[in-house]
């Protein structure tokens, strides 16, 4: 292996105490392998320097006659300083322009390299989509917040409609508060977004727009669009930098080299939710009707149970089947009972509210979920809907003609959790059937179910 260089370092006259300071610790963090400092030469020595010197073990005095190594390669010197630190004119020098060079690259250095150990932390948490958890905004703020060590990151998205940015999700340091959560834009930033169009301009507050110039006038921030590629993105991460080390050119370099390596990552990852959201919506739906498929509905109906539960609030479900379906497939054929069960489920889902679900539970069979709903209220939606597919008509079947029969239960009053409301609901859709259909059902009292279904009403 080469031998390190070995250097004595004279202090330039033009040089403050700080910056020479300064230049020493840098210096003596990556002397080892590079080269090695055999003494300093500080003619007016400040405290700290001292103590630098001393814990490094390197000899240091205030002229060159005071210094005892002289085994060094290079004097690093200012070329002014030479007469005056007193070294001999066959002592081979090299300019202190040097060092301040070589302290830039390798400042710019270890602000890569603290990048990229982020970068680490940052892959691993983004990879770890679909966390139930936490939103995608959420866990996109927080990770991009500690990935360019910023003091907050605001996650917002626009709402054409409102002309606002929408706050989705926020990671701020201390008690940093928005002016309000929703911030107005004005109208031209939907047409022209002009400061938005380049995701790796760092974008200083006077670009931003009239708006949100006034919210920022103290924070200066930047506005990353992380969907880019498309040529108007509604998504977009504000960072509001550190505002102390807001000037320095390690925080800038630091943001830039880091916004720069963050943005392809936050885009796919986007692109890889949107994915994800699509999917898991497919393999939710029952692919004839749209209706939830039986898993989850089961699974949403378990969810707001348990929602339930805790606001202390009622819920009705209603299960719904189709009357003497058999007849309608061995008249009009199967294609004609396909068109049904589909018509049937756009009309029962527009007799609904917007939070209500509703899911296929078996063949001809639906359950439906009306969250903060009592029997009371249970029943007159059940009325609504017998009335409704009782009216259904099909063009091409004129002589179809449609009725249900539906099971009511509803929480608390009937059953404590899923199964027991399940199996009531069952039971009282069977009693609308036998006692002559096109009819709804609910039990007069609680009903125990026992582990192999209701006992009685
Ligand atoms: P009830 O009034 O007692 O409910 O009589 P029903 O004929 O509706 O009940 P049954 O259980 O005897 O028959 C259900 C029929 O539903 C039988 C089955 O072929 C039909 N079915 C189930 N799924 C589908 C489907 O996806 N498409 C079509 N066309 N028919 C289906
Ligand atoms: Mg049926
Ligand atoms: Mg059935």
């Amino acid at each position: 292996m080469k031998k390190p260089l070995s250097l004595l370092i004279v202090r330039p006259s033009g040089k403050t105490q700080r910056e020479w300071v300064q230049t020493v610790q840098t210096l003596l963090q990556v002397s080892a392998s590079q080269f090695k400092i055999s003494a300093f030469i500080d003619p007016d020595p400040s405290e700290d320097f001292c103590l630098i010197a001393s814990y490094e073990q390197i000899p240091f005095g205030k002229s060159w006659t005071e210094i005892k190594t002289h085994n060094e390669a290079y004097v690093v010197l200012a070329e002014e300083d030479r007469a005056s630190a007193g070294v001999p004119g066959n002592v081979p020098v090299l300019p202190f322009d040097v060092i301040e060079l070589l302290r830039h690259e390798i400042t710019a250095k270890f602000s890569l390299l603290s990048v990229l150990t982020r970068l680490q932390t940052f892959i691993q948490t983004i990879t770890g989509l679909g966390s139930p958890e936490t939103s995608f905004a959420e866990m996109i703020s927080t990770a991009t917040r500690n990935f360019l060590n910023a003091r907050g990151v605001i996650y917002l998205k626009t709402s054409a409609h409102s002309k606002t940015l929408k706050v989705e999700a926020k990671s701020i340091e201390g008690n940093f508060l928005l002016p309000k959560d929703d911030l107005a834009l004005p109208s031209h930033f939907f047409r022209e977004p002009p400061f938005i169009q380049n995701p790796t301009t760092l974008h200083s507050p006077s670009s931003a727009p009239p708006l949100l110039r006034e919210f920022i006038r103290n924070n200066p921030f930047y506005l990353l669009p992380i969907d880019y590629h498309i040529p108007y993105p509604k998504h977009f991460l504000l960072v509001i930098p550190d505002t102390l080390e807001y000037n320095s050119l390690k925080t800038t370099l630091e943001m830039k080299n880091a916004v720069e390596l963050c943005f392809p990552l936050l885009g796919t990852s986007l692109s890889l939710h949107k994915n994800h959201l699509a999917l898991k919506k497919k393999a939710e739906l029952d692919t004839m009707t749209g209706a939830y498929n039986r898993a989850s509905i089961e699974e949403i109906l378990s969810n707001e149970i348990a929602q339930t539960k805790l606001q202390g609030n009622n819920l009705s479900i209603l299960m719904i089947d189709l009357d003497h379906f058999k007849k309608i497939n061995d008249k009009f054929g199967h294609l004609a009972g396909d068109e049904v069960l589909i018509e049937l489920t756009k009309s029962v889902s527009e007799a609904l509210r917007s939070e209500d679900r509703i899911g296929r539970y078996g063949g001809e069979e639906f359950l439906v979920i009306l969250p903060g709903t009592t029997t009371k209220t249970a029943r007159s939606i059940s009325e609504r809907i017998l009335s409704r597919v009782q009216s259904l008509t099909f063009l091409k079947y004129p002589d179809i003609r449609l009725t249900v029969s539906i099971g009511i239960a509803s929480y608390p009053e009937h059953a404590p959790h899923l199964t027991g409301l399940l199996a009531i609901a069952d039971q009282m859709l069977y009693n609308s059937k036998y006692s002559g259909r096109n009819r709804a059902s609910a039990p007069k009292e609680r009903i125990e179910p026992t582990e192999q279904g209701v006992v009685s009403q």
